[in-house]
């Protein structure tokens, strides 16, 4: 997907990229990703996303070109919503390039086409969240249309969006016939993943964890055929416990999914799952509780399961020592608080490993890079994306809307 065998037999990325369209000189509309939490006091917390757009926007202002910037923030459902304002992100990229981030307060209308109009060589502009308009997430035309008045060309660099029929990913496409290109992170993400997944070196071992089983459904169901074994830990591994007869005392459970979570005990792939053996367990997440470790199929009542125990830990530890690919998606603990952030480390620390040893570490989806960035470990990886919904879909073999939309290569320009 993306990609095509060329006549030397190398699979190559079949739409157009930065590389093959001529930068200088011109207005480049760029959709980025910078979809970032932002604190309370409109501060940016995760910078991953803004600096993962640079070597792109780099690359235009090479050129003497100016960079108009598109992107969504938070889900503010088609109307102005002072906290998702990208505004803080300007002030970020501003001290990350070197240089002021002009900021326009909408993205579309008479003011934005002025700003782009005034716009120099080597300057960067920031159009205000495309999600303040509801013809965003409608894939609107003509709200498309609008948007891209700004700009001659328009490249994608947004992976984490791909996977969105949304008006300012595929919908805006229409109007750059023959110039809508892939950006330096789209390309990357794609090429490695490309590369990692379709062939992944076995044992190829999927880890998902997180608070709740509904959220990470369709990523279970969508890497159970492809890997080998799948180990599942965190809050969501006791509604599966629980489904089948284990007693979880008062971990956390989705009751509604019982029946889910056992038609996936019971189903074909039952026997690639592995659930953890033991939990540690307390009865609050205070400092200082008494912390036990109990299985986790026999939690007593007033108990609830917040980390692997030590048993489990090895033996999810084990399948990472002996993977080649390991695709890693959520925290198997309550890694916030250090108590219960032992599973969660070991297993990032081990990834580390694994990177280093020659194997595969994919990490994809907001609360692992949140989980490696309190250990420290972010650097290290093979290569951590900035997908989460989009990396399911690409592993899943999905043509997502994001790339399909934009130029064929065999397109002369
Ligand atoms: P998610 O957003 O579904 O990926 O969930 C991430 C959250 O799951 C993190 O904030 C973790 O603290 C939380 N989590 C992990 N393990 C547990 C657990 N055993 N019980 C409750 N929450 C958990």
């Amino acid at each position: 997907m993306g990609l095509y065998v060329s006549n030397n037999g190398s699979r190559q990325f079949e739409k157009l990229s930065l590389d093959d369209i001529p930068l200088a000189g011109k207005k480049i509309m760029v959709r980025v990703d910078f979809n970032v939490p932002i604190d309370e006091d409109g501060n940016v917390r995760d910078f991953t996303r803004i600096k993962a757009a640079l070597p792109t926007i780099h690359n235009i202002l090479d050129y003497d070109s100016s960079a108009i910037l598109l992107s969504h923030l938070g889900r503010p459902e088609g109307k102005r919503v002072e906290k998702y304002t990208l505004k803080p992100v300007a002030k970020e990229l501003s001290k990350l390039l070197g240089l002021t981030v002009k900021f326009a307060p909408d993205c579309i209308g008479p003011e934005v086409a002025k700003m782009v109009d005034e716009l120099g060589p080597g300057e960067v502009l920031l159009l205000e969240n495309v999600r303040f308009h509801p013809g965003e997430a409608t894939n609107d035309p003509e709200f498309a249309e609008a948007l891209a008045q700004s700009g001659d060309l328009f490249v994608n660099d947004a992976f984490g969006a791909a996977h969105r029929h949304e008006a300012s990913i595929s919908g805006i496409t229409k109007f750059f016939p023959n110039c809508a290109a892939a950006g330096r992170l789209m390309m990357r993400e794609i090429r490695f993943l490309d590369r990692a997944l379709s062939e992944p070196r076995r044992p190829f071992i999927g880890i998902v964890g997180g608070a709740k089983i509904s959220s990470k459904l369709k990523t279970i169901h969508r890497l159970l055929p492809r890997v080998d074994k799948m180990l599942i830990g965190g809050g969501m591994a006791y509604t599966m416990i629980k489904a089948m007869g284990g007693k979880i005392g008062d971990s956390i459970c989705e009751e509604e999914y019982l029946e889910t979570a056992r038609e996936i005990m019971m189903g074909p792939e039952a026997h690639k799952i592995v659930l953890p053996k033991d939990s540690i367990v307390a009865t609050d997440l205070e400092y200082g509780t008494e912390r036990q470790t109990y299985p986790s199929d026999n939690i007593p009542d007033g108990w609830k399961g917040l980390d692997l125990g030590r048993e489990a830990r090895a033996e999810f530890v084990n399948y990472i020592r002996e993977a080649g690919t390991v695709f890693w998606n959520g925290p198997v603990g309550m890694f916030e608080s250090e108590p219960f952030a032992t599973g969660t480390r070991a297993i990032a620390r081990n990834l580390v490993n694994l990177t280093a040893d020659g194997g595969i570490a994919v990490v994809g989806g907001g609360d692992s890079m949140a989980a490696l960035r309190r250990f420290n470990l972010h650097g290290p990886m093979t290569h951590v994306s900035t997908g989460g919904g989009s990396l399911l879909e690409y592993i899943e073999s999905k043509p997502l809307p994001g790339i399909e939309a934009l130029t064929d290569r065999s397109v002369k320009l």
